[in-house]
């Protein structure tokens, strides 16, 4: 940990660092692209606050902030970027209570920071194409997290709870592939169907992968379509199986699985049904980029300060972010 980093304590410090994560190029005008570094002028003067530019191409202001997720706040920057720090650093994420007591801000200012973070470390899986090819191994599975509504025990069964066979329980249900060696892609779901785990499947697997899974026979007719699908048989005690030079087990996601359900237990207990992806977006992108792939902390900070950078953010108040 270097908490004591200048780009965490000082302000201007923190804004030239996510200048250097932002434009490792120079500035770019995020209104009209421009970034020839002879029409962008820095702001002089005491009038203007540091970090201002002037675009002489459309002739609009900036600074490193506009457009991020950073945009508008009254939160000094270097109280963002620790929030980023931190929460690109610990395995198992951290509370919005813990931020708001190193940080020194609100607890709802503090919540407000870590869903804006989490929602800038979403991978877009769209452009970076899907997971696997010839040669790799996939790993798919489902998990169940959050806790079951608890029944009122009725009277008429002697205390014993009444549970009604039609109000479907309020487990969260995901699903997850996993690349061996590589990144890892988590969605929240309704129900885990053979509609919904074939699309999943089929959007971000490369079907000339081969696809490792349990027994479930959610995956056996999509498994069919790839180039190979092995499944080991939980239920049958069997968690690993080697077959010739092949290792067929999905401990690899199973391995995800429990990390995430370790953090929300541990450190989030409370998340709502709705927030669910932004939680997976935030173990994704640690997963994406741990320290077995060399990505140390400072790395993986920086990542998420350039990644930050990147995206267009859009939003109608500042609860409700939304990216472009
Ligand atoms: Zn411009």
């Amino acid at each position: 940990m270097r908490l004591d980093a200048p780009e965490f304590t000082d302000v201007d410090a923190a804004r030239r660092h996510l200048e250097a994560q932002r434009w490792p190029n120079g500035p770019v005008c995020p209104h009209c692209g421009n970034a020839d570094a002879t029409k962008i002028t820095a702001m002089q003067g005491k009038a203007h606050r540091p970090g201002l530019w002037n675009c002489n191409e459309c002739r609009e202001q900036f600074s490193v902030t506009v457009g991020t997720v950073f945009e508008r706040s009254k939160i000094a920057l270097n109280k963002w970027l620790l929030a980023t720090y931190l929460l690109s650093s610990s395995k198992k994420g951290m509370s919005s209570h813990q931020l708001h007591r190193m940080l020194g801000v609100t607890y709802k200012t503090a919540w407000f920071m870590t869903h804006r973070i989490r929602l800038a470390m979403a991978d877009d899986v769209k452009s970076s194409g899907p997971l696997g090819g010839q040669g790799k191994t996939i790993e798919a599975d489902e998990t169940y997290i959050g806790r079951v509504d608890v029944d009122k025990p009725s009277p008429q069964r002697r205390g014993r709870p009444y549970i009604n066979p039609n109000r479907p329980k309020a487990k969260r249900t995901v699903v997850a592939l996993v690349e061996r060696g590589g990144s890892v892609r988590s969605f929240h779901v309704e129900h885990a169907t053979k509609a919904t785990v074939r699309e999943i499947l089929f959007t971000n697997a490369d079907r000339k992968s081969t696809l490792y899974t349990d027994e479930s026979n959610l995956y056996t007719e999509l498994g069919r379509e790839f180039d190979a699908h092995r499944t080991v048989n939980h239920s049958g005690k069997e968690y690993v199986r080697h077959e010739g030079d092949k290792v067929v087990h999905s401990n690899t996601i199973e391995n995800v699985f429990s990390v995430f359900k370790r953090g929300m237990l541990g450190t989030y207990q409370h998340c709502g049904e709705a927030h669910l992806h932004r939680y997976l977006a935030e173990f994704d992108f640690r997963y994406n980029r741990r320290s077995a792939l060399n990505v140390e902390d400072t790395m993986r900070h920086d990542m998420l300060l350039a990644k930050i950078g990147g995206k267009r953010l859009t939003y109608r108040r500042l609860g409700d972010a939304r990216l472009a």
